[in-house]
């Protein structure tokens, strides 16, 4: 708390999400912005709807700090949580949804597309982790909400390195959930199934096809959807639920 905030006067609660600028990210953050955050966002090298984002920040009458840092390079991940940290006051909330996929056939994947994989997904998700926890403890609490996928709880053809990356995200979540708890500090994972983005926008009409005779609700997901429930997860409404894993998949799970 700073001098000129009284108990009347909470500090502005700040979230921070990687890979903030498209997709589930990107809408985490319209979520947080709205739900009365103050947000620092990052992405590799698009500083795609930068301004968009600001407009929004504006109109909820928030502050919003965006920049480019590969979640990949531990240096570059915790200087850009240090900047958000020095920026927005506080860390009270991290979400991990950088993430990418390299689909292919395990007889053919080159060891290029299994480490970019691993780096980005499995690693960026220890190097956020890694920088946002001591700050959290250091203000005596905080929540972890990381993206991991249904591939990563029931694996998928051609995607075993994306499948290897999103389940070691589970394990890693659980383990650390235990770890901080005595912290007050929260970690969960949402797993999302098909959802509408760029990611999945290139699949091919029969891959399309084939997903969605799979989904129970017979459609795909919205970015929004699963801001909700991340948000939801970030919030003190979710203050007993940690080391847990929330599909939010259509049915795809049951
Ligand atoms: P998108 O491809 O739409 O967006 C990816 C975001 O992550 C962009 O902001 C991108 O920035 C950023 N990003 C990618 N690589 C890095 C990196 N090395 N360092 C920093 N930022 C990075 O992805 P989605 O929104 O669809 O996916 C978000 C998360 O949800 C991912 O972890 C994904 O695995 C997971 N997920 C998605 C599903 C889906 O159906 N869409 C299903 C299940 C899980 P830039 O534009 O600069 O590259």
């Amino acid at each position: 708390m700073t001098a000129e905030e009284t108990p009347e006067t909470p500090a502005t609660p700040v979230a921070v999400v990687t890979g903030g600028s498209r997709g589930i990210g990107r809408a985490v953050v319209e979520r947080f912005l709205a739900d009365g955050y103050d947000v620092g966002y990052c992405y590799r090298t698009r500083p795609e709807g930068a301004e968009e984002i600001e407009r929004l920040a504006e109109e909820h009458g928030r502050v919003v700090f965006g920049a480019a840092a590969d979640v990949a390079d531990e240096q570059a991940v915790t200087e850009f949580l240090t900047a958000a940290r020095t920026r927005l006051g506080r860390l009270d909330v991290l979400v991990t949804s950088a993430g990418i996929v390299r689909d292919s056939p395990l007889a053919t994947m080159s060891g290029d597309d299994w480490r970019s994989v691993l780096d980005t997904n499995l690693t960026g998700t220890y190097n956020a982790c890694r920088a946002a926890v001591f700050p959290m403890i250091k203000q005596g609490g905080g929540s972890i909400v990381n993206l991991s996928s249904v591939s990563g709880v029931y694996g998928n053809a051609t995607q075993s390195n994306y499948a290897a990356s999103k389940a070691g995200i589970i394990g890693f979540t659980k383990s650390l959930a235990k770890e901080v708890a005595r912290f007050g500090i929260r970690a969960n994972v949402v797993a999302p199934g098909l959802i509408a983005t760029d990611m999945t926008d290139g699949m091919g009409d029969k891959a399309r096809a084939k997903a969605l005779a799979k989904i129970p609700l017979g459609r795909a997901g919205s970015a929004a959807e699963v801001a909700d429930a991340v948000a939801f997860l970030a919030s003190g409404r979710a203050g007993y639920i940690t080391g847990q894993v929330l599909q939010i998949d259509g049915g795809i799970g049951n």
